[in-house]
């Protein structure tokens, strides 16, 4: 018999990452981590880092790291929003921005971690189809709603919509916050960062989990119009204060700084993908094409469940969504020139095999 509390319990279905397997010689293709280290100053930083500081609650402002990524962007200090990790920000902007009674407007293939966001807030939404090339329609988003998100390019196809149909679907959505999730945009897309000046209802969501190869420290942001900023930090301070930790602001700054090491690595991983998608063309594979650190790939003649488990029995960990629509596809993730290599010599073996 169910205990008394049992029906006013929150029960919610939560959203599944990749797995992290807990052992080492594993090539790990699965959850769109950077294959290279975090820049040399990273470690630096730890190195000379004040641990008495620790004793210390951290900067509550963030300034100095906003300085940083003001510059980057060419935005103000007063244009950021900073959480722990892209998925933290993305979540208080859901409850920030998205009270009405219309629903909100999602792809239906898209980051999964959306629609649990939604269940959790009680936000209404709407999974908008894509096309049959997995490609966002724009026309679909023109309609009235009580926000939209997107993310470009999108997970887990990795298709990128180009940015000036992306500022229609913004332009016509004055009325409500359309979100940009942009975790991907550094492996090749064009940012919508320059449009936050132009449109008080957008807000753009980045990452150093992906291009800047620092997951392990959280830290994402937003970035949009002033009053948007108060409206979120309002409801993170009616949380949590302190979400930016002090280490993670002092590695992310020393980040955020070396631009040279970033660059190289964003070349380094899209000049793989591009290799990596011939490699699997000329094995019959038919790949979306990929704006990201990863790529969505589909053998018409082997099922995607099949290669998976053959693969994870090898040691190697891509993903696998057991979902309508994408239930023949893996997302792989673009990792060293030598981990790729050993993905697409185990490819064959698995072919070979099968036929
Ligand atoms: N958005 C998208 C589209 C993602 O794929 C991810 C990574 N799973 C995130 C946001 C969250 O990344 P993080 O919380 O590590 O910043």
């Amino acid at each position: 018999m169910n205990k008394p509390w049992f029906d006013k319990i929150r029960k919610i279905k939560p959203y599944v990452p990749g797995e992290q397997p807990n052992k080492s010689n594993v090539i790990k293709l699965n959850t769109n981590e950077c294959p290279y280290p975090p820049s040399p100053m990273v470690k630096k930083a730890l190195r000379d880092y004040d641990t008495d500081k620790l004793r210390l609650y951290p900067s509550f402002e963030c300034n100095e790291l906003k300085d940083i990524l003001a510059e980057t962007y060419n935005v103000c200090r007063n244009n950021i929003f900073l959480g722990n990790g892209s998925d933290e920000v993305i979540a208080l902007c859901f409850q920030t921005f998205f009270n009405s009674d219309m629903p909100i407007l999602i792809p239906d293939i898209t980051y999964s971690f959306y629609d649990v966001w939604c269940d959790l807030y009680n936000i209404k939404y709407e999974q908008i189809l894509l096309d049959d090339s997995f490609k966002i329609k724009k026309e679909d988003y023109l309609k009235k709603n009580g926000g939209v998100v997107i993310a470009n390019p999108n997970a887990p196809v990795g298709k990128y919509m180009e940015l000036c149909e992306l500022e229609e679907i913004i332009n016509y959505n004055k009325d409500s916050i359309v979100i940009i999730d942009e975790a991907y945009i550094d492996f090749g897309g064009k940012s919508a960062i320059s449009l936050i000046d132009k449109y008080d209802n957008l807000v753009v969501v980045h990452t150093f989990s992906k291009s800047r190869a620092l997951a392990g420290i959280r830290l994402g942001y937003a970035m949009c119009g002033e009053d948007l900023i108060g409206y979120l930090e309002a409801v993170k301070n009616s949380f949590n204060s302190y979400t930016v930790n002090s280490l993670t602001q002092a590695v992310a700054i020393a980040c955020a700084k070396d631009r040279e090491y970033f660059e190289s690595c964003r070349q380094k991983i899209i000049k793989t993908r591009e290799r990596v998608v011939y490699e699997l063309s000329k094995m019959g594979f038919e790949t979306i094409q990929s704006m990201s650190n990863f790529i969505f790939t589909t053998n018409p003649k082997i099922k995607a469940s099949f290669i998976f488990d053959e693969l994870k029995k090898q040691n190697i960990f891509v993903r696998y969504f057991n979902k309508p629509r994408i239930n023949e596809y893996l997302r792989v993730t673009i990792g060293t020139d030598d981990e790729m290599d050993l993905f697409i010599e185990a490819l064959k073996k698995i072919i070979n095999y099968y036929f």
